[in-house]
């Protein structure tokens, strides 16, 4: 690829690939292997100096690329939007995503939680062979290239230290990720720059996030950075759900709270405070934790009693004391009461920056059925910056890269066919 040449702005000559694919994330380089199996001349554009940064921190963690868990199952995790997900899940599923490591001649391996990973727990390798094929099969890769939007006459806008550059390109996909982890490259500038082209972007707010509230000072001292096991949470009418969570300075975070944070969330918009109700001994009913309660302590300790009785300690214990209030040691009914339903009153979320992705984005009546954006045709959105929010567990690894293949095969089906009374936008 010619180098760009700095101001004044430049148009780049017939080479230009009649693709481009903004932001190499999964979704985006997903996007541009579709455009290339298609036969479509693509350029990938990034502002990072390297591809993919977040998936390379995803395998920091394991790399959980997606779950074995039955269909119908795994769409609901997309709550209210599974029906457009589970569209781009249907031509790439979970199924589909472990076939195609394999075919990258990467193993993957099913965890005892039913969570999917390669078998390395390594996303490096399986980037750098990912590459390696799509440059194969022709992908010009152009990082330290920021997308800046369009100008009046609908080119692309791109910037890096050579200068400003135009592209006009058959079809576009945008694949900008949220605006969360900022440091490795999401900015989530793209917000204001689709606003202004006339796309509806509902906010981006954080998912699957920390959440704030009180604790007191000797509680902090003592417990921040503990983990609290098995333990059930329940918000609201949702399903009940079981697993662990850290406590930290500021409040609690871990993945049994980010498997709650949509309806977390939702509670903070709507009343500024938002409830999660513990259960701290989930393997006994209240009537039988009564009974054992009920057994004289003697001269022992609350908590040595707890502790033997019950295997009530260290943090759970020390959230019993926290949030029970001051009568909940009065007597064995109410001490029972609330290690079954002891409530923890949360005020904020954490900031998005922590976050491990993004709710929000450019909403699905922004984008025709074949995802294409309705201000501005020639255009796709995938992945992330798309107004949909999963649970951690391999559910946004799998809704990134299915949205990409959704993208990139619109945008080829446009670039390879005529468009009755729509005008290409070069
Ligand atoms: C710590 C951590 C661990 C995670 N672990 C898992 C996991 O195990 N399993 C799982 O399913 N998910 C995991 N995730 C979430 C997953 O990594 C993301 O959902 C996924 O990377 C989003 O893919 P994407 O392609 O939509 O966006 P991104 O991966 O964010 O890629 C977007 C790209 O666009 C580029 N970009 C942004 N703006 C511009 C611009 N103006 N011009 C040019 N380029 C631009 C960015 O630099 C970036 O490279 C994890 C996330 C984090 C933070």
């Amino acid at each position: 690829m010619t180098r760009a040449m700095s101001s004044p702005l430049t148009q780049l000559p017939d080479s230009t690939p009649r693709a481009l694919v903004i932001g190499a994330g999964p979704a985006g380089l997903m996007a541009a292997e579709v455009l290339l199996e298609k036969g479509v001349r693509t350029e990938l554009v990034e502002s990072a100096p390297s591809v993919a940064r977040k998936f390379l921190i995803a395998g920091k963690g394991g790399l959980n690329l997606t779950h074995s868990e039955e269909i119908n199952r795994f769409v609901s995790r997309y709550r209210e939007r599974r029906g457009p997900v589970s569209e781009w899940l249907s031509e790439f599923g979970p199924d589909q995503l472990r076939q195609w490591a394999t075919d990258l001649g990467i193993d993957t391996i099913i965890g005892s939680s039913g969570r999917i990973f390669p078998a390395d727990f390594k996303a490096g390798p399986m980037l750098r062979r990912w590459v390696r094929r799509l440059r194969a099969q022709g992908l010009v890769v152009r990082t330290g290239t920021r997308f800046a939007g369009w100008n009046s006459d609908g080119q692309v806008r791109l910037s890096n230290a050579d200068g400003e550059q135009l592209r006009s390109p058959l079809a576009t996909v945008l694949a900008l990720g949220g605006s969360n982890w900022s440091k490795l490259g999401a900015s989530g500038a793209w917000v204001e720059i689709l606003r202004s082209a006339g796309v509806d972007v509902a906010t981006l707010s954080p998912s699957n996030c920390g959440f704030e509230c009180v604790w007191s000072d000797v509680f902090k001292q003592r417990y921040a950075g503990v983990a609290v096991k098995q333990v059930v949470a329940t918000v609201a009418s949702e399903a009940p759900l079981r697993g662990e969570f850290m406590l930290t300075e500021h409040g609690v975070e871990g993945s049994l709270i980010y498997a709650l944070s949509a309806p977390l969330r939702q509670q903070l918009t709507e009343s500024g405070r938002a409830e999660v109700r513990l259960d701290l001994a989930p393997d006994r009913d209240l009537a039988a934790l009564q009974e054992r309660l009920q057994t004289g302590r003697g001269s022992r300790s609350w908590s040595e009693f707890l502790r033997r009785q019950l295997h009530i300690q260290g943090s759970r214990y020390g959230l019993l004391r926290e949030l029970g209030g001051p009568w909940a040691f009065s007597d064995a009914e109410t001490l029972a009461s609330k290690i079954k339903d002891l409530p923890l009153i949360l005020h904020a979320t954490r900031p998005i920056d922590e976050a491990i992705s993004c709710a929000g984005g450019v909403r699905f009546e922004a984008m025709r059925d074949d995802g294409m954006l309705i201000a501005k045709p020639g255009v796709w959105c995938a992945g992330e910056m798309v107004d949909w929010e999963a649970p951690t567990g391999g559910y946004l690894l799998t809704a990134c890269f299915a949205s990409g293949r959704a993208a990139g095969a619109a945008a080829a089906r446009w670039v390879q066919r005529d468009q009755p009374g729509v005008a290409h936008p070069s």
